[in-house]
This record gives C-alpha cells, structure tokens and sequence, in this order.
C-alpha cells in the first residue's frame, strides 16, 4: 500500500469551493493508486466561526481576568480540527469516495501532557490502517492528540501548539512509513521571502530539512519546523504545495538528495512576523557567569520560551523573546533570587527595565530583612521593546567570508539601524526596529536574493 499523507492548512479549507479543489487533490491521488491518510486544520483563520483563534476568544471572553483551565482551553480549541474532519469526510462522500472522520485520539496519536504544546509520544495507527486496507480515505484531525489522563481515567485532548497541523501530518507520514508527506497552503511553496512582502519571491524548487527548519524557526509560518525535524529523522520526502494551482511545488530532502540540483546560494530572507523583545542580561565579570546562563536557559526552556539572537560578552548574555511571551518571561525575571554556586556562595537578583519594579523592591526588601549571610548581587537586565528580526538562510553561510560585511552595508546603505547581530550555522540574523523591517527584508532580498549579488 503506498500511503501517501496529505495536509490542507485553514485557507485550503475555509469554504466548500475550496474544500472541494483539496478533495479533487485527494481523489486524484487516490485515483492514481495511492492509499491517502487526510490531515486537516481548522476552518479559516481568524473570525472565522469555528477557527482556532474563534473558540479561545469565545472561552476567554466569558471574564478576561479568568484564564481559561489549559486542559479545557485544549478541549475548546480541538473542537475547530474535528469540525473540519467531518466536513472533509463527508465532501468527499458527496463526491463519491468513501471516507471516515477521526481525531487525532481515534487516529492512535499520543502525546505528553503539555496542554497547548504537547509533544507527540508515539502513534498507533491499527485504526488508519485497518480504514486504508478498506478502502477508504482517513481524514484525521491535526493538531491535536491524546494524553493519559494524569488520574489515569480516560485520556485527556491535548493540542500541538501554532502549525502543529504540520507535525501530525509529519508524525503520521513516519508511523505510517508513507511515500511522501504533502503539505497543501495558499502559496506554491517555500519562497525566497514572506510573498506578503516581496510578491514575487521566487518559488524554491527543492530545500533541505535543515534548511527549511531554520527558516521557519526565523519566522517563516509556511511550515512547523517540528513537522520538518520529524521528516529529516525518518527520511520521507516532504512537500509544500498549492492547494488551488498544479505547481510543482518545494521538495523538502536530505542535503545529499537535493545534491546536483542548482541549490541557490543564499536560500532566503525570513522575518519575525510581530514584535520581538530584546534582552541584555549584565552579569558582570563573575566565575559564575556560565552558571547562571545555564540556570536562565533552563528557565526559559521550562516556560516553553523560544529564544532568537542569543549572544555573549565577557560581561553580558544577551536574547530576545516573541512580544507576546514577554508578560510572562518579565515576571518570571523581575525579581528572580538565584543562589550561585554549589553550596549557594552568593544570591543574585535580577532587575528588570530602567526603573525598579514594585515586584523588585518586595523581593529585595524581603532579603535584606532576612539579614542571610550570603552576598546578594544584583543583575540588570536591559529592555529593547518594538524591535523585530531579519535573517539571511543559507547553507554553510557562517563560513563564506565577506558575507556579513555585505548584509551589514546593505542594510546602513538603506538607512536602517542595526541594533544587534548573530549567526549560525545556517542563519544571519540583525534586529532591527519593527518599523524598518518591510524594508530591511525588501533591500536584503535584493542584494542576495534577486540580484544574486554575493553568488557571483
Ligand atoms: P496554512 O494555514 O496552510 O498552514 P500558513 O499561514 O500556516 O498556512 O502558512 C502559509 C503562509 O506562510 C503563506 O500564506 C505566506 O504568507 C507565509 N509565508 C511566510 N514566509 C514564507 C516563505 N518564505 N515562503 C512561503 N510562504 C511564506
Ligand atoms: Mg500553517
């Protein structure tokens, strides 16, 4: 059986003419003897009446200052997914395929408890399997899976986080051990930059996984760099398609697969689409730096914070955070008491922004009355709000001289500040303010996308 998954995004979905170009898409990878496994998102974006963005406003709109329960929120916004599954299912019964609806539980995907970013664990797919041989095409709902119940009674919904879509269909693709992974959306594939900005960036005709990770995780939504991390561990191919044209669409491979194609030099520009915060931590000329960084990282990771433009100095750590983690990473930071060293010598405490907070001054009063025997340093933290990143992608790109001398001039030539730089492996990323970033992706696409000025 040559299974074979393919994903439709909210816009592929979000009326019956479109519903029912993805399900021509379907039977005519049925027809051509493929066994396809459906994965469908929720219907629409935002305003739509059962979009993902919909539910939460309606939960959240019952009393602001009431957070929503994140095992309920899960169970509210897995609601849009498996509406979709069943209108899938039944559009292409209309049209005369036969077809079954499942959630991601049905569908055998299980996950950690993380309610809102749940990790898939494992996938039983006996269901799917016994639908194919069947005859019928799965639809599954993305998104979502299922968790043990931590009383151990039935097991509870759990989501995936933004683009999580994405990872089922990836995760699904290598349970299934399927031909390939297609991944449908409104653009014909992965493109030299955000079309929303350069309306005529090119279509890349293949790209690796690494690649496509790095471009999504600077910003780039097209597709979940989970879902590509997941293909590039079991090796199945993975392609971004139109739903509404026949283009070719964007191989995504293995480094050594794409080998021999005319690889472009400088892959793309991506951006941060919405704010960034900017964040310089004065340490201080300490032995304990590289400690405290770890304990900062640590925390980050446990707040599920992702971090972009991580640097250092002999004194300073510095990273930025999506603005809208920012309420939460700032009172977790602002007055933060961390003992160093092992047993504790000294107590840091972390002040937040310009002025000390009233969270802040609590927290130091309560230390000096406790009258403690240790040391207590304080360290500052820097705040850089409405600023945004832009990065340049490309294969082996920290290692061509000359290239970031060309990004920097390319950018003061336009008159854009630079208010920090940092590189990997695959990426320059600067951070500019938010108000200069349309141009900044604009004047960069040009020099080393569009002109192939560095390439030459
Ligand atoms: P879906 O709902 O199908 O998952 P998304 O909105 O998540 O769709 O992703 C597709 C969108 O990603 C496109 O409409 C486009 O605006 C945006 N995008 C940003 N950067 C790129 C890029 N480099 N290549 C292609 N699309 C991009
Ligand atoms: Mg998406």
């Amino acid at each position: 059986m040559k299974i074979l998954v393919m994903k439709f995004g909210g816009t592929s979905v979000d009326s019956q003419e479109h519903r029912e170009i993805a399900a021509r898409k379907v039977i005519r990878a049925k027809e051509d003897g493929f066994a396809p496994v459906v994965v469908v998102s929720a219907i629409g974006r935002r305003g739509a009446p059962y979009a993902t963005d919909t539910l939460i406003e309606f939960l959240r709109g019952i009393d602001p200052s009431v957070p929503p329960n994140p095992r309920e929120l899960d169970l509210m916004m897995a609601c849009g997914e498996i509406i979709s599954t069943v209108v899938m299912a039944h559009t292409l019964k209309t049209m005369g395929y036969d077809a079954v609806a499942l959630t991601g539980g049905q569908a055998g995907i299980i996950t950690d408890n993380e309610y809102g970013n749940a990790r898939v664990l494992q996938i039983h797919p006996q269901a799917i399997r016994h639908h194919l041989e069947s005859g019928r095409i799965v639809v599954v709902a993305g998104f979502q899976g299922v968790a043990e119940d931590k009383l151990g009674f039935h097991p509870d919904i759990t989501t995936l986080g933004r683009g999580g879509s994405d990872t089922t269909a990836s995760a699904l693709g290598a349970a299934l051990n399927a031909v390939a992974v297609e991944i449908y959306t409104d653009v014909d594939g992965v493109k030299t930059a955000d079309p929303d900005i350069i309306p005529d960036a090119r279509t890349l005709p293949v790209i690796s996984y690494e690649e496509v990770a790095e471009i999504a995780h600077q910003g780039a939504k097209v597709l979940h760099p989970r879902a590509a991390e997941i293909a590039m561990l079991h090796n199945i191919p993975l392609w971004v398609k139109s739903t509404f044209t026949d283009e070719t669409g964007t191989l995504v491979t293995s480094a050594e697969g794409a080998e021999g194609v005319d690889l472009p030099e400088v892959t793309g520009v991506t951006h941060i689409t919405g704010k960034i915060v900017y964040l310089v931590f004065h340490i201080g000329e300490v032995p304990e730096k590289p400690e405290i960084e770890l304990q900062l990282y640590r925390l980050m990771a446990r707040a599920d914070v992702n971090l972009y433009l991580n640097s250092y100095s002999h004194d300073t750590l510095s990273f930025a955070v999506p603005r809208d983690r920012w309420g939460l990473v700032q009172k977790l930071l602002d007055g933060l008491v961390m003992p160093v060293g092992a047993p504790p010598q000294r107590l840091v405490i972390f002040r937040v922004g310009e002025k000390p907070s009233r969270e802040y001054q609590l927290q130091k009063q309560m230390l000096d009355a406790l009258g403690n025997t240790l040391s207590v340093q304080e360290i500052a933290v820097d705040v850089l709000e409405n600023c945004t990143m832009v990065s340049l992608i490309a294969a082996k790109l920290s290692r061509r001289p000359g290239v970031m001398a060309l990004f920097l001039r390319t950018l003061y030539d336009a008159g854009i500040q630079v208010l920090q730089t940092a590189d990997s492996e695959m990426s320059l990323s600067c951070l500019v303010n938010e108000s200069d970033v349309e141009k900044a992706v604009r004047v960069l696409h040009e020099r080393f996308v569009a002109d192939r000025a560095y390439a030459q």
